[in-house]
């Protein structure tokens, strides 16, 4: 029978390299499938409309949330971000395990959703690594860097919501590691519940033969 797929929340810093990591994940394995969100945000250099994001502007977000259009949104650093919903269904219902990378309350109202969704964290090593990263990508002004590690130690104090955190210091470990995480969620007897129905019925059946 066709598996379901898990619900995957990444979240973690800005800077920390989540966006590098999620590429390098589903390339990787194809089980894997990246949610796509919208966004008021304006594009930066180099980003692409449908893949990085949909970007709108803020009446056509506002549209889409009446709609119900949408399984989580939150406004960050003065911007709207949301999960568009048909997708994600789709995905899951045809057994893929589905990727939402995003910001902490957003994480927190799909755990309430979706109980049995995996929250995974992304940290650097250090403070001064999450500051030295962002201020290399050059795409913020400094006060926009300033802005999201304000918003860094706000989402500090929310880490503890989440099932696991992941260090990003080398990529490609970071990469092992959580697809290791992700295999370990696998095996949770929540998600095993229909093997574990289906050996008691067989137990039932064996000792039922056994009179
Ligand atoms: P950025 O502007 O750097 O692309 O994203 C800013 C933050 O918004 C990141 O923490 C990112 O994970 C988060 N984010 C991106 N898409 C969504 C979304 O659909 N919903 C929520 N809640 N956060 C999102």
């Amino acid at each position: 029978m066709q598996r379901k797929g898990i619900l995957i929340v990444v979240s973690g810093f800005s800077g920390a390299g989540k966006g590098t990591l999620m590429k390098r994940m589903v390339e990787r394995f194809d089980n894997y499938a990246l949610s796509v969100s919208m966004t008021t945000r304006k594009p930066r250099p180099g980003e692409k409309e449908g893949v990085s994001y949909f970007f709108v502007e803020k009446d056509e977000f506002e549209r889409c949330i009446g709609q119900d259009g949408l399984v989580e949104y939150a406004s960050y650093c003065g911007n709207y971000y949301g999960t568009p919903r048909a997708w994600v269904q789709e995905q899951l219902e045809a057994g893929r395990d589905v990727i939402l990378e995003i910001e902490i309350q957003g994480a927190l109202k799909v755990k309430e959703k979706f109980p049995d969704a995996l929250l995974l964290f992304v940290m650097t090593p250090s403070a001064q690594e999450l500051k030295r990263r962002l201020e290399g990508r050059g795409t913020e002004s400094q006060d926009d860097i300033r802005g999201r590690l304000q918003r860094a130690v706000e989402e500090s104090r929310g880490i503890e919501a989440y099932d696991y955190i992941i260090v990003n210091d080398d990529l490609e470990e970071c990469i092992a590691q959580m697809n290791r995480t992700i295999e370990a969620a696998r095996m949770r007897p929540d998600r095993k519940k229909e093997f574990v129905d289906q050996f008691r019925l067989e137990l039932e059946e064996i000792l039922k033969g056994e009179n």
